[in-house]
């Protein structure tokens, strides 16, 4: 019923289009190796085949045939199945931003193509071509990846629009949360490494279109991942005056409740960040077997108990004029003394009335 009320809203766009169900980010649900439609149309016996193939071009395996299926994104919350699996659809900020938009997938929106769209991921038949080293025919483009061809599918159905279909989306003010401080520190050189965290909370760190419901939803993971970062750098990095040591281990056993950048290049977007606040980070590769076969950065060394990378850090000279390493390890330190397991949570806020006097 569902399906067919989203299709009737879609009635002036092509009768291809208006076969297909798709996605907020521009996915076809219709013909999505996850989505319960294609358990109907492909059969149990030649779902491995099929899966397979779906692998080899995308390098993600569908889950089993014997799964219901999913509902697909355009389903309410209220009505999705209660199933892990889509525990991932109610955190995705694109189709966060499509409800909040009252729009059906980013085709229809005035900031299309935005920077913060999963839709982003590139699944074109040239890209893969080119990570296979072999052309693509249309075929096999049609079969196994075009489902996932987000921006072409969302590039479709958007010339096929006219001007009056295209909403912009309404705007989101963004909340930092940052706690009042009354008093003067103790310590001078504390206020100055404070200053410097008030200066990257009041920052977009890198995010573009904030403003926007996915803008924003990007930007708190990262803001996620950067505090977590400081914390994790901060108490248990080596010191050495201005430069700073961490390794994967290190960094791994204390990075809950985040996820740690998963290859170099998330890592240097990180580092670039950091790097407006006068923080300079560089990764040092410690084997040539970094990445596991699912293409994730190791954390030890095959086979040892050895860290599979580390990061060096070191600072600008006005932050090693305020000791920023040896500020931030004391700042952390008492809080932890201070509000134990609740540090963190002061430290995101930036809540330093212990360092008061
Ligand atoms: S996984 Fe995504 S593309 Fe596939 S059916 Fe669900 S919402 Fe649609
Ligand atoms: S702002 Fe971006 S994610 Fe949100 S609806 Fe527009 S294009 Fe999609």
């Amino acid at each position: 019923m569902l399906i067919f009320k989203k299709l009737l809203g879609l009635k002036q766009i092509s009768d291809e289009i208006m076969e297909q169900i798709i996605s907020r980010c521009g996915n076809l649900c219709s013909e999505c190796p996850w989505s319960i439609h294609m358990r109907k149309k492909i059969n149990k016996e030649n779902w491995e085949e099929f899966s397979n193939e779906i692998k080899k071009y995308t390098g993600f395996k569908p889950v089993k045939y014997e799964w219901e299926g999913c509902f697909g994104c355009l389903t309410p919350n209220g009505e999705l199945p209660k199933h892990p699996f889509y525990g991932f659809l109610k955190n995705c900020r694109t189709r966060k931003c499509g409800i909040y938009n009252e729009i059906d997938n980013c085709a229809y929106c005035g900031r299309f193509p935005c920077a913060n769209t999963v839709a982003r991921i590139d699944f074109t038949k040239e890209k893969i071509a080119e990570k296979l080293e072999s052309p693509i025919d249309d075929k096999t483009y049609e079969r196994y990846i075009r489902m996932f061809d987000s921006m072409t599918n969302l590039k479709k159905i958007r010339s096929e629009l006219d001007d009056s279909q295209i909403k912009n989306p309404k705007s989101v003010s963004e909340k930092t949360e940052i706690a009042e401080i009354k008093g003067e520190f103790k310590n001078k050189n504390h206020h100055k490494i404070y200053e410097k965290f008030i200066e990257i909370a009041n920052s977009n760190l890198g995010i573009k279109g904030i403003d926007t419901i996915a803008g924003y939803e990007h930007y708190l993971i990262r803001k996620d991942i950067v505090w977590r970062l400081f914390w994790i750098f901060g108490l248990y990095g080596k010191i050495n005056e201005n430069n700073l040591n961490i390794d994967s281990i290190t960094l791994y056993e204390n990075r809950k409740p985040i996820s740690l950048p998963s290859n170099e290049e998330q890592w240097k977007l990180y580092f670039n960040i950091l790097s407006k606040f006068g923080i300079f980070a560089e990764l040092e590769i410690k084997t040539d077997r970094l990445y596991t076969p699912g293409g994730y950065m190791r954390v030890k060394i095959p086979q040892t108990n050895k860290p599979a990378y580390m990061i060096k850090i070191k600072v600008n000279l006005n932050l090693q004029k305020y000791q920023f390493f040896k500020m931030l390890n004391e700042i952390l330190s008492e809080l932890q003394i201070k509000a134990g397991k609740r540090a963190f949570a002061k430290f995101r806020k930036l809540d330093f009335k212990y360092l008061l006097n």
